[in-house]
């Protein structure tokens, strides 16, 4: 890739990431995900490969593959909160 696509800046890093999947209303949380990141705006970008696999590895684990670890995510609606 030679410039980030939202802001033009040209110099682009690769860096892991943390990547949350989210299909049909689940979600999948993914650390150190390989990724390009822009320097400047921090837009990132994943490589179409990258894309596919996540795709796989969610589709494995719905269908019951062991994961690493899961957590109890908290949900609000925010127009339901009382606002000071
Ligand atoms: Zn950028």
């Amino acid at each position: 890739m030679e410039s980030c696509s939202f802001c033009g800046n040209r110099n682009i890093k690769s860096a892991l990431t943390e990547y949350t999947y989210k299909h049909n209303g689940n979600y999948m949380i993914f650390h150190n995900l390989p990724s390009l990141q822009c320097e400047y705006c921090g837009e990132k970008y994943f490589e179409a490969k990258v894309l596919k696999q996540i795709e796989k590895e969610f589709v494995a684990v719905q269908n019951g593959k062991a994961v690493r670890d899961r957590i109890i995510v908290p949900v609000e609606n925010f127009n339901m909160i009382d606002v000071a």
